[in-house]
Protein backbone atom coordinates (compact mmCIF):
# COMPACT_ATOMS: atom_id res chain seq x y z
CA UNK A 1 0.00 0.00 0.00
CA UNK A 2 1.49 4.03 -1.06
CA UNK A 3 1.79 6.16 2.40
CA UNK A 4 -1.06 8.33 3.00
CA UNK A 5 -1.85 11.13 4.54
CA UNK A 6 -6.15 11.46 6.26
CA UNK A 7 -7.55 14.33 7.75
CA UNK A 8 -10.96 13.25 9.05
CA UNK A 9 -13.50 15.81 8.90
CA UNK A 10 -14.30 18.15 11.88
CA UNK A 11 -18.09 18.24 10.40
CA UNK A 12 -20.77 16.78 13.32
CA UNK A 13 -23.17 14.69 11.03
CA UNK A 14 -26.43 14.16 12.54
CA UNK A 15 -28.41 12.23 10.27
CA UNK A 16 -32.03 10.36 9.88
CA UNK A 17 -35.40 10.99 8.79
CA UNK A 18 -36.91 13.93 11.25
CA UNK A 19 -33.80 15.37 12.67
CA UNK A 20 -34.04 18.27 11.78
CA UNK A 21 -35.74 18.29 15.55
CA UNK A 22 -32.57 18.28 16.85
CA UNK A 23 -31.75 22.09 15.73
CA UNK A 24 -32.47 23.91 18.61
CA UNK A 25 -29.68 21.46 20.42
CA UNK A 26 -27.15 21.68 18.06
CA UNK A 27 -27.33 25.57 17.65
CA UNK A 28 -26.91 25.44 21.77
CA UNK A 29 -23.90 22.82 21.19
CA UNK A 30 -22.33 26.00 19.08
CA UNK A 31 -22.85 27.97 21.96
CA UNK A 32 -25.16 30.14 19.94
CA UNK A 33 -28.37 31.59 20.66
CA UNK A 34 -29.84 32.81 17.60
CA UNK A 35 -29.79 31.80 13.43
CA UNK A 36 -30.38 33.86 10.63
CA UNK A 37 -32.13 31.19 8.56
CA UNK A 38 -30.93 31.03 4.65
CA UNK A 39 -33.16 30.25 2.19
CA UNK A 40 -33.97 30.55 -1.97
CA UNK A 41 -37.51 32.35 -2.52
CA UNK A 42 -38.88 29.19 -3.61
CA UNK A 43 -37.74 26.99 -0.52
CA UNK A 44 -39.33 30.20 1.57
CA UNK A 45 -42.23 28.14 2.77
CA UNK A 46 -39.88 24.50 3.79
CA UNK A 47 -37.44 27.15 5.81
CA UNK A 48 -40.43 29.06 7.09
CA UNK A 49 -42.34 25.94 8.57
CA UNK A 50 -38.67 24.84 10.52
CA UNK A 51 -38.18 28.70 11.72
CA UNK A 52 -41.58 28.15 13.67
CA UNK A 53 -40.66 25.18 15.45
CA UNK A 54 -37.83 26.98 16.68
CA UNK A 55 -38.87 30.26 16.87
CA UNK A 56 -36.67 31.55 19.82
CA UNK A 57 -33.55 30.61 18.18
CA UNK A 58 -34.37 32.51 15.08
CA UNK A 59 -32.63 36.08 14.68
CA UNK A 60 -34.74 36.28 11.20
CA UNK A 61 -35.20 34.63 7.41
CA UNK A 62 -32.92 35.87 4.70
CA UNK A 63 -34.77 34.17 1.48
CA UNK A 64 -32.66 35.53 -1.13
CA UNK A 65 -30.08 33.46 -2.14
CA UNK A 66 -29.29 33.23 -5.97
CA UNK A 67 -27.12 30.34 -8.01
CA UNK A 68 -23.53 31.61 -7.65
CA UNK A 69 -23.29 33.49 -4.47
CA UNK A 70 -23.23 36.99 -6.48
CA UNK A 71 -20.80 39.27 -4.09
CA UNK A 72 -24.09 41.80 -3.74
CA UNK A 73 -26.35 38.92 -2.06
CA UNK A 74 -23.33 37.82 -0.11
CA UNK A 75 -22.70 41.72 1.15
CA UNK A 76 -27.18 42.02 2.21
CA UNK A 77 -26.84 39.00 3.88
CA UNK A 78 -23.55 39.34 6.07
CA UNK A 79 -25.36 42.80 6.70
CA UNK A 80 -28.64 41.09 7.40
CA UNK A 81 -27.09 38.48 9.67
CA UNK A 82 -25.47 42.06 11.34
CA UNK A 83 -28.09 43.91 12.03
CA UNK A 84 -30.40 40.82 13.34
CA UNK A 85 -27.40 39.98 15.96
CA UNK A 86 -27.14 36.49 14.85
CA UNK A 87 -24.79 34.79 15.86
CA UNK A 88 -24.95 31.43 13.55
CA UNK A 89 -26.34 30.88 10.07
CA UNK A 90 -28.73 27.92 9.56
CA UNK A 91 -28.43 26.92 6.04
CA UNK A 92 -31.43 24.97 4.70
CA UNK A 93 -31.12 24.46 0.70
CA UNK A 94 -28.77 23.39 -1.81
CA UNK A 95 -25.41 23.91 -2.96
CA UNK A 96 -26.78 27.85 -3.39
CA UNK A 97 -27.91 28.48 -0.06
CA UNK A 98 -25.00 26.62 2.12
CA UNK A 99 -22.61 28.66 -0.61
CA UNK A 100 -24.27 32.00 0.92
CA UNK A 101 -23.58 30.75 4.19
CA UNK A 102 -20.21 30.18 3.90
CA UNK A 103 -19.97 33.68 2.34
CA UNK A 104 -21.22 35.12 5.39
CA UNK A 105 -18.75 33.16 7.26
CA UNK A 106 -15.57 33.60 5.14
CA UNK A 107 -15.84 37.27 6.48
CA UNK A 108 -17.75 36.99 9.93
CA UNK A 109 -16.33 33.24 11.23
CA UNK A 110 -19.86 33.03 11.94
CA UNK A 111 -20.46 29.34 12.38
CA UNK A 112 -23.19 27.48 9.96
CA UNK A 113 -25.38 24.56 10.86
CA UNK A 114 -26.45 23.23 6.67
CA UNK A 115 -29.41 21.49 6.39
CA UNK A 116 -28.98 20.36 2.80
CA UNK A 117 -31.97 19.30 0.64
CA UNK A 118 -30.20 18.25 -2.37
CA UNK A 119 -27.03 15.85 -3.23
CA UNK A 120 -24.42 18.44 -4.26
CA UNK A 121 -22.71 18.02 -1.27
CA UNK A 122 -21.41 21.66 -0.15
CA UNK A 123 -22.19 21.33 3.62
CA UNK A 124 -18.85 19.62 3.95
CA UNK A 125 -16.65 21.00 1.70
CA UNK A 126 -14.31 23.53 2.73
CA UNK A 127 -14.86 24.91 -0.70
CA UNK A 128 -16.86 28.43 -1.56
CA UNK A 129 -17.33 30.03 -4.54
CA UNK A 130 -18.33 34.11 -4.80
CA UNK A 131 -19.20 35.69 -8.41
CA UNK A 132 -18.27 39.26 -8.73
CA UNK A 133 -18.67 41.05 -12.21
CA UNK A 134 -19.73 38.18 -13.91
CA UNK A 135 -16.56 35.74 -13.03
CA UNK A 136 -16.92 33.04 -10.25
CA UNK A 137 -13.97 32.84 -8.02
CA UNK A 138 -13.61 29.64 -5.57
CA UNK A 139 -10.96 29.02 -2.88
CA UNK A 140 -10.66 26.93 0.38
CA UNK A 141 -10.70 28.12 3.74
CA UNK A 142 -11.50 25.98 6.80
CA UNK A 143 -13.47 28.58 8.31
CA UNK A 144 -16.59 28.13 5.67
CA UNK A 145 -16.54 24.45 6.27
CA UNK A 146 -20.42 23.92 8.40
CA UNK A 147 -19.85 23.11 12.01
CA UNK A 148 -23.23 21.30 12.09
CA UNK A 149 -24.61 19.23 9.03
CA UNK A 150 -28.04 17.59 9.82
CA UNK A 151 -29.50 15.54 6.90
CA UNK A 152 -32.76 14.94 7.18
CA UNK A 153 -34.35 13.03 3.90
CA UNK A 154 -37.89 14.03 4.57
CA UNK A 155 -36.32 17.24 3.45
CA UNK A 156 -35.51 16.19 0.00
CA UNK A 157 -38.87 14.28 -0.73
CA UNK A 158 -39.93 17.81 -2.59
CA UNK A 159 -37.00 17.40 -4.64
CA UNK A 160 -38.30 17.50 -8.39
CA UNK A 161 -37.37 13.95 -9.66
CA UNK A 162 -35.27 15.22 -12.47
CA UNK A 163 -33.25 17.45 -10.21
CA UNK A 164 -32.79 14.41 -8.09
CA UNK A 165 -31.07 12.90 -11.16
CA UNK A 166 -28.57 15.36 -11.69
CA UNK A 167 -27.95 16.11 -8.21
CA UNK A 168 -27.09 12.40 -7.57
CA UNK A 169 -25.16 12.51 -10.47
CA UNK A 170 -23.18 15.25 -9.07
CA UNK A 171 -22.54 13.09 -6.06
CA UNK A 172 -21.37 10.68 -8.00
CA UNK A 173 -19.00 12.64 -10.14
CA UNK A 174 -17.47 13.15 -6.43
CA UNK A 175 -16.55 10.02 -5.57
CA UNK A 176 -16.16 9.11 -9.65
CA UNK A 177 -12.98 11.75 -9.65
CA UNK A 178 -11.95 11.20 -5.81
CA UNK A 179 -10.98 7.99 -6.76
CA UNK A 180 -8.23 8.87 -9.08
CA UNK A 181 -6.71 12.02 -7.27
CA UNK A 182 -3.52 12.05 -6.37
CA UNK A 183 -4.03 12.63 -3.04
CA UNK A 184 -6.71 9.73 -1.95
CA UNK A 185 -6.43 7.61 0.43
CA UNK A 186 -8.07 4.05 1.35
CA UNK A 187 -10.45 5.80 3.73
CA UNK A 188 -11.58 8.04 0.98
CA UNK A 189 -11.68 5.22 -1.77
CA UNK A 190 -14.06 3.50 0.78
CA UNK A 191 -16.15 6.29 1.58
CA UNK A 192 -16.65 6.92 -2.81
CA UNK A 193 -17.19 3.47 -3.45
CA UNK A 194 -20.00 3.04 -0.85
CA UNK A 195 -21.19 6.60 -2.02
CA UNK A 196 -21.43 5.79 -5.84
CA UNK A 197 -23.64 2.48 -4.97
CA UNK A 198 -26.13 4.17 -2.34
CA UNK A 199 -26.54 7.51 -4.82
CA UNK A 200 -27.04 4.79 -7.84
CA UNK A 201 -29.33 2.43 -6.39
CA UNK A 202 -31.18 5.04 -4.66
CA UNK A 203 -32.11 6.04 -7.91
CA UNK A 204 -33.27 3.24 -9.02
CA UNK A 205 -36.28 2.95 -5.83
CA UNK A 206 -36.55 6.57 -6.11
CA UNK A 207 -37.65 6.37 -9.88
CA UNK A 208 -40.75 4.30 -8.73
CA UNK A 209 -41.81 5.82 -5.75
CA UNK A 210 -39.99 9.52 -5.42
CA UNK A 211 -41.79 9.68 -1.60
CA UNK A 212 -39.66 6.48 -0.55
CA UNK A 213 -37.89 7.51 2.62
CA UNK A 214 -35.74 4.52 2.99
CA UNK A 215 -34.97 5.82 -0.83
CA UNK A 216 -34.28 9.22 0.11
CA UNK A 217 -31.87 8.17 3.09
CA UNK A 218 -29.75 6.19 1.03
CA UNK A 219 -29.37 9.03 -1.59
CA UNK A 220 -28.51 11.93 1.12
CA UNK A 221 -26.08 8.82 3.07
CA UNK A 222 -24.35 8.75 -0.75
CA UNK A 223 -24.43 12.56 -1.08
CA UNK A 224 -22.92 12.63 2.05
CA UNK A 225 -20.21 10.36 0.94
CA UNK A 226 -19.74 12.12 -1.96
CA UNK A 227 -19.21 15.01 -0.72
CA UNK A 228 -16.86 14.52 2.00
CA UNK A 229 -14.68 12.62 -0.89
CA UNK A 230 -15.08 16.17 -2.48
CA UNK A 231 -13.73 18.32 0.25
CA UNK A 232 -10.95 15.93 0.96
CA UNK A 233 -9.37 15.52 -2.44
CA UNK A 234 -8.29 17.50 -5.45
CA UNK A 235 -10.67 16.97 -8.22
CA UNK A 236 -9.54 16.81 -11.74
CA UNK A 237 -10.69 16.83 -15.44
CA UNK A 238 -14.19 16.90 -15.03
CA UNK A 239 -14.37 19.10 -12.21
CA UNK A 240 -12.53 21.58 -14.21
CA UNK A 241 -14.68 21.06 -17.13
CA UNK A 242 -17.65 21.80 -15.31
CA UNK A 243 -16.43 24.77 -13.58
CA UNK A 244 -15.71 26.11 -16.96
CA UNK A 245 -18.31 25.59 -19.03
CA UNK A 246 -20.92 26.88 -15.95
CA UNK A 247 -19.09 29.66 -14.78
CA UNK A 248 -18.41 30.95 -18.65
CA UNK A 249 -21.40 29.38 -20.51
CA UNK A 250 -23.75 29.87 -17.76
CA UNK A 251 -24.99 26.18 -17.88
CA UNK A 252 -26.97 24.71 -14.91
CA UNK A 253 -24.67 23.34 -12.10
CA UNK A 254 -25.43 19.71 -11.69
CA UNK A 255 -27.29 19.08 -15.64
CA UNK A 256 -23.45 20.15 -16.59
CA UNK A 257 -22.24 17.13 -14.04
CA UNK A 258 -24.68 15.01 -15.36
CA UNK A 259 -23.74 15.49 -19.46
CA UNK A 260 -19.79 15.59 -18.75
CA UNK A 261 -19.16 13.39 -16.56
CA UNK A 262 -19.27 9.96 -18.82
CA UNK A 263 -16.96 11.90 -20.79
CA UNK A 264 -14.91 13.12 -19.03
CA UNK A 265 -14.51 9.09 -17.38
CA UNK A 266 -13.85 7.69 -20.86
CA UNK A 267 -11.16 10.27 -21.35
CA UNK A 268 -9.39 8.89 -18.09
CA UNK A 269 -10.41 5.38 -18.37
CA UNK A 270 -6.85 3.66 -19.21
CA UNK A 271 -5.16 5.77 -17.33
CA UNK A 272 -6.85 5.10 -14.14
CA UNK A 273 -7.44 1.54 -13.67
CA UNK A 274 -7.81 0.90 -9.88
CA UNK A 275 -10.37 3.64 -9.82
CA UNK A 276 -12.16 2.15 -12.59
CA UNK A 277 -12.93 -1.18 -11.47
CA UNK A 278 -14.12 0.28 -8.03
CA UNK A 279 -16.91 2.59 -9.89
CA UNK A 280 -17.67 -0.52 -11.87
CA UNK A 281 -18.10 -3.07 -8.76
CA UNK A 282 -20.24 0.10 -7.27
CA UNK A 283 -22.64 -0.09 -10.43
CA UNK A 284 -22.33 -3.61 -10.89
CA UNK A 285 -21.35 -2.63 -14.83
CA UNK A 286 -17.92 -3.35 -16.45
CA UNK A 287 -18.10 -0.36 -19.16
CA UNK A 288 -17.86 2.44 -16.57
CA UNK A 289 -18.38 5.66 -18.77
CA UNK A 290 -21.25 4.00 -20.57
CA UNK A 291 -22.92 2.13 -16.79
CA UNK A 292 -23.15 6.46 -15.90
CA UNK A 293 -24.41 7.52 -19.33
CA UNK A 294 -27.21 4.93 -19.39
CA UNK A 295 -27.96 5.53 -15.71
CA UNK A 296 -28.25 9.60 -16.60
CA UNK A 297 -30.64 8.27 -20.04
CA UNK A 298 -32.52 5.69 -18.24
CA UNK A 299 -33.76 8.15 -15.54
CA UNK A 300 -34.54 11.03 -18.02
CA UNK A 301 -31.65 13.85 -17.35
CA UNK A 302 -29.86 15.27 -20.40
CA UNK A 303 -26.91 14.01 -21.72
CA UNK A 304 -26.07 16.46 -24.22
CA UNK A 305 -24.82 20.17 -23.46
CA UNK A 306 -26.77 21.13 -26.80
CA UNK A 307 -29.89 20.58 -25.04
CA UNK A 308 -28.56 22.27 -21.65
CA UNK A 309 -28.28 25.20 -23.66
CA UNK A 310 -24.51 25.38 -24.97
CA UNK A 311 -24.23 26.45 -28.35
CA UNK A 312 -21.46 24.98 -30.40
CA UNK A 313 -19.96 27.84 -31.42
CA UNK A 314 -18.35 27.61 -27.59
CA UNK A 315 -16.54 24.24 -28.06
CA UNK A 316 -13.41 25.74 -29.40
CA UNK A 317 -13.11 28.29 -26.34
CA UNK A 318 -14.12 25.41 -24.03
CA UNK A 319 -11.40 23.16 -25.58
CA UNK A 320 -8.67 26.06 -24.77
CA UNK A 321 -10.27 27.32 -21.50
CA UNK A 322 -9.27 23.23 -20.26
CA UNK A 323 -6.16 23.09 -21.47
CA UNK A 324 -5.11 26.82 -20.43
CA UNK A 325 -3.98 26.01 -17.08
CA UNK A 326 -2.84 22.91 -15.28
CA UNK A 327 -4.15 20.95 -12.66
CA UNK A 328 -4.07 17.30 -11.46
CA UNK A 329 -5.84 14.56 -13.76
CA UNK A 330 -4.29 10.92 -14.55
CA UNK A 331 -4.36 11.44 -18.52
CA UNK A 332 -2.23 14.12 -19.33
CA UNK A 333 -4.24 17.01 -20.83
CA UNK A 334 -4.63 17.05 -24.67
CA UNK A 335 -6.33 19.57 -26.59
CA UNK A 336 -7.29 17.74 -29.67
CA UNK A 337 -8.54 14.79 -27.62
CA UNK A 338 -10.64 17.30 -25.25
CA UNK A 339 -12.05 18.96 -28.26
CA UNK A 340 -13.16 15.59 -29.04
CA UNK A 341 -14.90 14.92 -25.66
CA UNK A 342 -16.41 18.27 -25.80
CA UNK A 343 -18.30 17.27 -29.33
CA UNK A 344 -19.33 13.82 -28.11
CA UNK A 345 -20.67 15.66 -24.98
CA UNK A 346 -22.49 18.50 -26.66
CA UNK A 347 -24.33 16.05 -29.22
CA UNK A 348 -24.95 13.50 -26.30
CA UNK A 349 -23.75 10.35 -28.15
CA UNK A 350 -22.66 7.80 -26.12
CA UNK A 351 -18.94 8.38 -24.18
CA UNK A 352 -16.15 6.68 -26.17
CA UNK A 353 -12.53 5.44 -24.13
P1 LIG B 1 -29.26 24.83 -5.80
O1 LIG B 1 -28.89 24.99 -4.38
O2 LIG B 1 -28.87 25.92 -6.74
O3 LIG B 1 -30.83 24.58 -5.88
C1 LIG B 1 -31.50 24.59 -7.12
C2 LIG B 1 -32.99 24.86 -6.90
O4 LIG B 1 -33.59 23.74 -6.27
C3 LIG B 1 -33.25 26.05 -5.99
O5 LIG B 1 -34.34 26.79 -6.49
C4 LIG B 1 -33.63 25.41 -4.66
O6 LIG B 1 -34.46 26.20 -3.88
C5 LIG B 1 -34.34 24.16 -5.16
N1 LIG B 1 -34.34 23.07 -4.16
C6 LIG B 1 -33.29 22.60 -3.47
N2 LIG B 1 -33.67 21.59 -2.68
C7 LIG B 1 -34.99 21.42 -2.86
C8 LIG B 1 -35.95 20.53 -2.31
N3 LIG B 1 -35.61 19.57 -1.45
N4 LIG B 1 -37.23 20.65 -2.72
C9 LIG B 1 -37.57 21.57 -3.64
N5 LIG B 1 -36.70 22.43 -4.21
C10 LIG B 1 -35.44 22.37 -3.82
O7 LIG B 1 -28.71 23.45 -6.41
P2 LIG B 1 -27.44 22.57 -6.05
O8 LIG B 1 -27.21 21.74 -7.24
O9 LIG B 1 -27.61 21.91 -4.74
O10 LIG B 1 -26.27 23.61 -5.85
C11 LIG B 1 -25.57 24.17 -6.94
C12 LIG B 1 -24.59 25.21 -6.46
O11 LIG B 1 -23.81 24.70 -5.40
C13 LIG B 1 -23.60 25.64 -7.55
O12 LIG B 1 -23.38 27.02 -7.46
C14 LIG B 1 -22.33 24.89 -7.19
O13 LIG B 1 -21.16 25.53 -7.65
C15 LIG B 1 -22.42 24.84 -5.68
N6 LIG B 1 -21.70 23.70 -5.10
C16 LIG B 1 -20.67 23.97 -4.27
C17 LIG B 1 -19.96 22.93 -3.69
C18 LIG B 1 -18.84 23.23 -2.76
O14 LIG B 1 -18.22 22.32 -2.23
N7 LIG B 1 -18.55 24.48 -2.50
C19 LIG B 1 -20.31 21.60 -3.95
C20 LIG B 1 -21.37 21.34 -4.81
C21 LIG B 1 -22.08 22.41 -5.37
Amino acid sequence: MKSFVHQGSLSRIVFGVDSVQFIPEEIERLVAKRALVLCTANQREQAEAIAETISSRVAGIFDRVEMHVPIEVARQARQAAASLGADCALAIGGGSTIGLGKAIALESGLPIIAVPTTYAGSEVTPIFGLTEGGVKKTGRDPKVLPRTVIYDPRLTVTLPFSMTVTSAMNAIAHSAEGLYAYDGNPVLELMAEEGIRASAASLERLAMNPADLEARSDALYGAWLCGTVLGSVAMGLHHKLCHTLGGTFNLPHAEVHTVILPHALAYNFDAAPAAMRRIARALGKADVPLAVYDLARKHGAPTSLREIGMTADGLDRAADLAVSDQYPNPRPLERTALRALLQRAFDGVSPQA
